[in-house]
């Protein structure tokens, strides 16, 4: 599945409900999503980091779309196949 097309699945499964709820209530969603995400990747939560990578994406896209932003589009222009600062691939930057 590429990137636009779960996008889409998102859009088709619910974005009516994104909508509705908006950008502000969305992002709030993401951001606990986030939240656990930490918890299962520290093994605690009642769901697997599967589970939650797959809600954090999930979540991601939903608010691409209430935010009208085409994520793939997004990416591609951001990370164009290569490291955007040193503009190698592998990225060559020094070790932050
Ligand atoms: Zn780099």
């Amino acid at each position: 599945m590429r990137i636009a097309e779960a996008q889409q699945l998102m859009r088709q499964l619910y974005g009516p409900r994104d909508a509705a709820r908006g950008q502000e209530q969305t992002f709030l969603w993401l951001i606990e999503e986030v939240g656990e995400l930490s918890q299962a990747l520290r093994g605690k939560g009642e769901h697997t980091k599967e589970e939650e990578f797959a809600d954090v994406l999930a979540w991601l896209l939903s608010l691409a779309n209430v935010a009208g932003v085409d994520l793939e589009r997004a990416l591609l222009a951001k990370y164009p196949m290569r490291c955007p600062r040193c503009g190698a691939n592998p990225c060559a930057c020094p070790p932050a």
